[in-house]
């Protein structure tokens, strides 16, 4: 089995469709994603309407998610995150923001080996950035390969018995890293952010999995970040949520 993982795309049309030409949908077998479809970016329906019609086999809710379709408030957010919350509010058409609102929220199983999350198993919402939290989320999660989002920094956590070792990917690097996966272990991946990285890589960043040859693969694919500054700036957005594209952070 095949599998393509998406996250945080955040209404950025641009570097999902940079992402599907890199891995079209005879690629492979099943779609996972992790959350985060809207928020920031200029271009909301357009990215619901693509990942709706690709038909995803698991799709949970992320924060932005829930706050741009009214499901909960905007307390949580900083300034910036509540003003592009209210604009998504705004933009999304009635039939999207019905579909957006009811993604259910994670973890969810996948099969006997995969689930996915957009924070954490054990909390939707929760940030895992480090080692520490890392080992909670791995303690909680219900198969030994998790996915997760949130964090928008794509990384590996890999537990070996009472081990932890930690990936990440280098910014910059090459545009595939790869994870083989050995049984008995425990991982805990972050593909990274399609639509907002934050790892100083500015490239989009999704994952892949194929269970037949055990192989985790976290990729990088530039886009026209230019494109989607312009779109930020022309819908009337905050500056600032154009210039970091390019800064990748
Ligand atoms: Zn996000």
């Amino acid at each position: 089995m095949r599998f393509l993982i998406l996250s945080d795309i955040h209404g950025n049309i641009d570097a999902l469709d940079a992402v599907l030409a890199r891995s079209p949908r005879d690629s492979y077998d099943r779609l996972l994603v992790l959350g985060d479809l809207v928020g920031y970016g200029a271009n909301p329906n357009e990215v619901v309407d693509r990942i709706f019609d690709l038909t995803p086999d698991v799709m949970i809710r992320g924060n932005h998610d829930k706050v741009a379709t009214g499901v909960e408030g905007a307390d949580s957010f900083n300034r910036i995150a509540a003003e592009a919350a209210r604009w998504t509010q705004k933009a999304l058409t009635p039939e999207n923001r019905e579909r957006v609102a009811a993604l259910p929220a994670g973890p969810k199983n996948v099969d006997r080996d995969v689930e996915v999350c957009h924070g954490s198993p054990f909390d939707e919402d929760a940030y895992v950035f480090d080692e520490e939290g890392a080992e909670r989320a791995l303690e909680s999660a219900h198969r030994p390969i998790c996915f997760f989002g949130h964090t928008h920094v794509p990384v590996a956590y890999i537990q070996k018995g009472a081990d932890l070792s930690v990936l990440h990917p280098q910014p910059g690097g090459p545009e595939t890293t790869v994870v083989n996966v050995v049984k008995k272990h425990r991982y805990l991946i972050n593909p990274g952010s399609i639509g907002q990285p934050r790892d100083t890589d500015p490239r989009a960043a999704y994952a892949t999995y194929d269970s037949r040859k055990q192989r985790i693969e976290v990729r990088r694919v530039p886009y026209r970040i230019d494109l989607a500054q312009q779109r930020i700036t022309e819908a009337g957005l905050p500056e600032s949520l154009a210039f970091r594209l390019g800064l990748g952070r």
